[in-house]
């Protein structure tokens, strides 16, 4: 079964074509600037690279690209193979507590998702109907990122703020990155061939979250309302004062949105470094003993160790400790950092087995405490997994 993982952003769409009986990739690529001058794409296959420009003013030509540019490459020999199409959404909200598929009402659900996630929803609702445009009768699912976070107890997310502000306007914790936390949630219980387990999963990325999950679900998870909270980022705060915002507002003549652009887009490795956002760049300014370097790193690995602590507290221990995504997955620089501060939990890294990138393996020594492993990431193969299920559960 041939299936197509979608995430679709307001400029661009990212794709990756399975087939699904040994979940091989038979092509992958990104169609980037669309509606906007100089659109281009890449498409990967078979150890070939096509890049190419091309007018793209609407998502709906970047997807007639894709489909003809399949076949013309003879990556499929017919649009009939493919037999499903899972699309990211970034949140459904609390009507969603995973995978579906997709029809009117769905879309309109997402639609009413819009103000939780505003850049995000509108793109991938613009995916879903040029797919749907294109390729009416093939089923399509929605896997949305929140959706792992829906087993979350109120205790877990709910603000300790007015309870209208619930009620009424939906405020709460949502979380992100679900499908990565789903994802290493199940390939650490295929690793130590158990299900009731106690991970914590750390997404250390340009975006990062840290969820504590039992047995297969989520029981907290370090994002919130927003993926401005939990810990630090590449360009985002993590968690501060929220009477930081008021304050700079009349410091710096801003409004609300410009300060909050600030957290969002300013801070995290960006705003304490100066420098950037990349890790590997504050990395090299540590090597070069750049003091603002070192400071945002042991400014982000307390932030990490801080979450990780908790939510050891909160599981009552933990069998796996999992890092994934770009830093999780990169930097062993990071993933050293961290397990040190951990020492007092009997958390204890095999430094050689450290010295790896991007392979799924058992960090830790043979008498630490708990388990570490770094295991990488694959959200569009868990978007696949979830569109094979609701295929064949609605044949
Ligand atoms: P992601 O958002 O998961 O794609 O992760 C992107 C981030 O991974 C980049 O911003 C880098 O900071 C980080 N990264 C990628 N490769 C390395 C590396 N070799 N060492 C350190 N960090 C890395």
């Amino acid at each position: 079964m041939k299936i197509i993982s979608i995430n679709a952003g307001s400029s661009s769409l990212k794709f990756k074509l399975f087939e699904m009986k040994d979940e091989s990739v038979l092509a992958s690529g990104l169609f980037e600037r669309i509606g906007i001058e100089g659109s281009n794409y890449t498409i990967k296959y078979d150890g070939n690279k096509v890049s190419e420009q091309a007018e793209m003013p609407t998502h709906a030509e970047a997807v007639s690209i894709l489909l003809n540019r399949l076949i013309d490459l003879d990556i499929i020999k017919s649009l009939d193979e493919i037999e499903g199409i899972g699309h990211r959404v970034v949140t459904g909200g609390e009507k969603y507590k995973q995978s579906v598929l997709i029809d009117n009402k769905v879309i309109k659900d997402v639609e009413d998702c819009i103000e939780l996630a505003p850049l995000h929803n509108p793109a991938n609702i613009i995916g879903i109907n040029a797919f749907r445009k294109a390729l009416p009768n093939v089923k399509m699912a929605a896997v949305f990122d929140t959706a792992f976070h829906q087993t979350m107890d109120p205790v877990s997310y709910l603000y300790p703020v007015p309870y209208a502000w619930y009620e009424d306007h939906k405020v709460r914790k949502y979380g992100a990155h679900g499908t990565s936390h789903m994802y290493i949630a199940e390939a650490i219980a295929k690793e130590l061939k158990k299900d009731n387990l106690k991970v914590i999963s750390c997404h250390l990325g340009n975006g990062g979250s840290i969820s504590a999950i039992k047995d297969g679900k989520c029981v907290d998870t370090s994002m919130g309302f927003t993926p401005i909270a939990g810990i630090m980022m590449g360009t985002r705060s993590g968690d501060v004062d929220p009477s930081i915002i008021p304050y700079i507002m009349v410091k710096e003549t801003k409004n609300a949105s410009e300060v909050l652009e600030d957290l969002n887009k300013r801070s995290g490795f960006l705003g304490l470094s100066g420098i950037s956002s990349d890790s590997r760049d504050i990395e090299k300014g540590i090597s070069e003993g750049n003091e603002r370097c070192i400071l945002a790193q042991e400014k982000y690995v307390r932030t990490i160790v801080n979450y990780i602590a908790q939510y050891y507290v909160l599981l009552g221990g933990c069998d796996a400790l999992v890092f994934t995504a770009g830093i999780g997955e990169n930097s062993a620089e990071t993933r050293k950092r961290v397990v040190e501060k951990l020492a007092c939990l009997g958390f204890k890294m095999d430094l050689k087995a450290n010295d790896v990138r991007g392979e799924l393996r058992k960090l830790s020594t043979d008498d630490s405490k708990s388990l570490i492993y770094l295991i990488p990431t694959d959200e569009e193969l868990m978007i696949a997994r979830e569109t094979v299920t609701l295929v064949k559960q609605n044949a």
